[in-house]
């Protein structure tokens, strides 16, 4: 169970939130079993203490006392976690050196998961991101998730990562990811802080040359990995808002990070909203970018029309959907 009911008042960050929201958590477990990438250091949670500290006295002596201690080892990229820009880019800000305002704040969820479902190598497009502020009518916020919908593969290493093995050549990585048109246009986008996926890495499975994480992190975009979605479609998103915690480790290229999103209480009719989908009929026809559709009017009804394609009953249909489903959201 994911989610619960957090009442607040005791937080100022939370202000322009209502009294009481919902809280999803979006970090997998990290434990022994997070899904390892070839060559990194694996992660292990070694219990370094566990015991009553005067092991020659009874346990209920009100001299003794239970005392654990955990140690853990492991490369900072593996688990939910954080890109920092140096990561990819000599020089740049180092975990510790990212402004912590940049660490929450209000987050766009792109729901992708109809697009990628039947195609484990999908690099999401410039129209697949620019659909997302056509729906929303108004540009990304700093954070941004793409939701592929692997986040609830976790639990099996091959649907996940595309290969049962750990110790293999990551050419045997199979998920969706980000491609390098979609990363330069979110860098030149302005405003952005981070981009988070709920696959192993931003650049799908396949990528030999990593232009996604390259592209952002030089921009000083940093990158969340492995968030958890599993679940998140019976999870209202309104107003939603991401706090992710990376830890301060100087000079650090990464870092573990418990990544939570924070719902507004729903009320039925933007919850149902926020869900609605462009038809894919309009995005099929690539023209999914605000600046291609020009408000019309078609015999007294407005409309959008795209300006340039020919006329089309159906996509005028489908046009008209649109603009319900603006306004609706307006
Ligand atoms: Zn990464």
């Amino acid at each position: 169970m994911k989610t619960f009911l957090y009442l607040t008042g005791c937080l100022c960050l939370f202000l322009k939130l209502s009294s009481a929201h919902l809280v999803f958590d979006m970090s997998h477990d990290f434990s022994n079993a997070t899904h390892n990438w070839p060559d990194a250091t694996k992660i292990k949670i070694i219990p370094s203490v566990a015991g009553y500290a005067i092991p020659d006295l009874p346990e209920d002596d009100e001299n003794n006392f239970w005392i654990e201690v955990t140690d853990i080892v492991g490369e900072v990229h593996l688990g939910t976690h954080l890109d920092a820009p140096v990561h990819f880019a000599k020089g740049e800000w180092t975990v510790d050196q990212i402004p912590p305002e940049r660490f929450f704040g209000p987050v766009s969820i792109v729901d992708l998961r109809h697009k990628v479902k039947d195609n484990a190598d999908y690099e999401i497009t410039v129209n697949d991101l620019a659909e997302w502020e056509i729906v929303n009518r108004r540009k990304f916020d700093p954070l941004i998730v793409l939701w592929t919908g692997w986040g609830s593969r976790w639990a099996d290493r091959s649907r996940y990562m595309g290969t049962q093995s750990d110790t293999d050549a990551s050419n045997l990585h199979h998920f969706p990811g980000l491609s390098r048109d979609g990363a330069e246009w979110l860098a030149k986008h302005g405003g952005i802080h981070g981009v988070g996926i709920d696959t192993a890495s931003l650049d799908y499975g396949q990528s030999k040359d990593f232009m996604a994480h390259r592209t952002l992190l030089k921009n000083r975009i940093f990158i969340m990995e492995y968030l958890n979605t599993d679940g998140l479609e019976s999870f209202p998103l309104v107003n939603p808002y991401l706090i992710v915690t990376p830890l301060k480790i100087t000079g650090g290229s990464g870092s573990p990070v418990r990544a939570l999103l924070l719902s507004q209480l729903p009320d039925d009719s933007t919850s149902k909203a926020s869900r609605v989908l462009i038809p894919s009929r309009v995005t099929e026809a690539g023209i999914a970018s605000p600046s291609n559709f020009v408000p019309m009017t078609m015999n007294g009804r407005p409309m959008f029309y795209p300006i340039s394609q020919q006329p089309d009953r159906s996509l005028f249909l489908d046009c008209q959907r649109m603009l319900r489903i603006q306004q609706l959201l307006g």
